[in-house]
């Protein structure tokens, strides 16, 4: 974060709304917000703070790029909602998702990368430079690096919106307490639903795993770990129809997809892990994005607008890892400093 430059005179008589604080300026309701943010031109706005954000935070901050992180509500994206990461390399005894996500930030931070907590609500790519606006201002850029990720995939059935945050949860990790001893069911056969279930297993009292067919997607070492676990049953080759309850849920209604048979399954919770949609409704119109919506880069990371970029799972329909957005996290950042410093010189020599 930049620091703040207050007045003493502010400081002695208290706050009020539109005192400016150097470049910055309270504004009601918000409290702190930058003054006259779309005349502050950045080099580099980073839109989403996963580790593919991050990772390219740090790059650019070690370029002397001063990059804009805008974050959203928390540090880490998806990875931030992991339990414990055992893949991440350097780190042999695995480590927890939000410690991660802090460490990366802390780690841009300390080159000069400024976090904001805010979100990008629109952004025009058909001008340059570049406009962002967030929730509480409006920047322009001269590159960007999206790294605004994915989010969980939703079954489309009966009951999963009514009763979202009354027994239906896409992440264990935030959720998983409230079912200390109860039972749960997880629908999905890829490695989240295998390694939140193998998590469940240390707080909920059964594990009813659902999945469309009768093997399972997940790495082969979390297979085997969920076969041995004897808190976890499956349930082959079904597909949730409905989620059932009343205040809160308390059964699903399955149907087996070789023979047709529907039956109800009793639980206290439902837990969704069906692959993920990438966040990408902000770019439609103004990026090329596949049939999919992800959006569609080159092994440089750059996309169908020049001097934009993306990295992470946003742009990643195949790998999704950790690694894997670090890694484009930082070619992005790489190819956005080549493309401003490239654009300066010419300026110059205009
Ligand atoms: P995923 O690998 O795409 O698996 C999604 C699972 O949901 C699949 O088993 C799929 O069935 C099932 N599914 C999809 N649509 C469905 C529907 N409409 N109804 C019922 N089931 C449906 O997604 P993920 O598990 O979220 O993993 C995402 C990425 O993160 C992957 O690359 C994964 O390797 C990675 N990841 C890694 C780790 C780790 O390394 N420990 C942990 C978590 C995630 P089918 O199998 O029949 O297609």
């Amino acid at each position: 974060m930049r620091p703040l430059y207050i007045e003493w005179e502010t400081l002695s008589r208290g706050w009020r709304d539109g005192d400016v604080v150097s470049e910055f300026i309270l504004t009601p309701g918000f409290g702190l917000g930058m003054a006259d943010k779309a005349s502050a031109e950045q080099d580099l706005i980073i839109v989403g703070g996963g580790p593919a954000g991050l990772t390219a935070a740090l790059y650019a901050a070690r370029a002397q790029a001063s990059p804009l992180v805008l974050i959203g509500e928390v540090a880490g994206g998806q990875a931030a909602t992991t339990q414990e990461i055992e893949n991440y390399p350097g780190f042999p005894d695995g480590i927890g998702g939000p410690a991660l996500a802090q460490q990366m930030q802390s780690h841009a931070e300390r080159f000069g990368a400024q976090i904001q907590f805010d979100s990008a609500e629109s952004v025009d790519l058909g001008t340059y430079p570049f406009r962002v606006r967030t929730r509480t201002g409006e920047y322009t850029a001269r590159t960007i690096v999206i790294s605004t990720g994915s989010s969980p995939r939703k079954l489309g059935v009966p009951g999963e919106a009514r009763f979202r945050g009354h027994g239906v949860s896409y992440c264990a990790t935030c959720d998983g307490y409230f079912f200390k001893d109860k039972r749960v069911l997880v629908v999905g056969g890829g490695n989240s639903a295998i390694d939140e279930s193998l998590f469940l297993t240390r707080l909920a009292s059964q594990i009813t795993i659902v999945h469309r067919r009768d093997t399972l997607r997940a790495d082969p070492v979390l297979q085997e770990r969920a076969f041995k676990e004897p808190k976890i049953q499956f349930v082959w080759s079904s597909v949730v129809e409905e989620i059932l309850g009343d205040q809160e849920a308390n059964a699903v209604r399955v149907r087996n997809v070789v023979t047709g048979e529907t039956s109800t399954i009793e639980t206290d919770g439902v837990f969704v892990y069906i692959g993920h949609v990438p966040n990408t409704k902000l770019f439609e119109g103004q990026l090329e994005l596949d049939e999919r919506g992800y959006i569609v880069t080159d092994r440089r990371q750059r996309t169908s607008v020049p001097g934009v970029y993306a990295a992470g799972d946003v742009q990643d329909p195949i790998y999704r890892q950790i690694v894997t957005a670090a890694g484009t996290g930082s070619a992005a950042a790489i190819e956005a400093i080549r493309f401003i410093d490239q654009h300066k010189y010419e300026e110059n020599t205009e």
